[in-house]
């Protein structure tokens, strides 16, 4: 499959989009560990330790804002979140629902009355769906 090959660059390069936003913070770090060793307390009227101190501190909001915004992109669209579906049943009539998957559901457990032909409802499949943003 083609789009395979296509998801694992555009990783690839989330990847090293998170690796530079990481180094840029700790550049940006590092600057402001320079600039208090240098001049010690910031309210020394050094124009030069504030512009660095500020520099500093816009590279790592920016940085940081870019890294968050890359990670959630990257939980949403690379790790499928599968959420799990129940189907409901009726014996007599074949009525069938689907529901989110609760606590303690198996298949062919009954689980009440048909809302149509008053008949039993059982659980007559258990399945897990992907999310419709992976389908291509
Ligand atoms: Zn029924």
């Amino acid at each position: 499959m083609g789009s395979k090959g296509k998801e694992g660059r555009s990783s690839i390069i989330l990847f090293a989009n998170i690796i530079l936003s990481l180094a840029v913070i700790l550049f940006g770090v590092t600057m402001i560990i320079y600039v208090y060793r240098e001049y010690g307390d910031v309210s020394s009227q050094s124009p030069y330790a504030m512009f660095m101190l500020m520099i500093g501190f816009t590279l790592i909001f920016f940085a940081g804002q870019a890294l968050y915004n890359m990670v959630r992109f990257g939980l949403e669209v690379g790790i499928p979140q599968l959420s799990i579906i129940t189907v409901v049943k009726c014996y007599s009539c074949g009525l069938t629902s689907e529901r989110k998957f609760q606590n303690g559901d198996y298949v062919n457990k009954v689980v009440g009355k048909c809302e149509k032909c008053a008949g039993v409802k059982y659980i007559s499949n258990i399945y897990a769906e992907e999310p419709k943003k992976k389908r291509f």
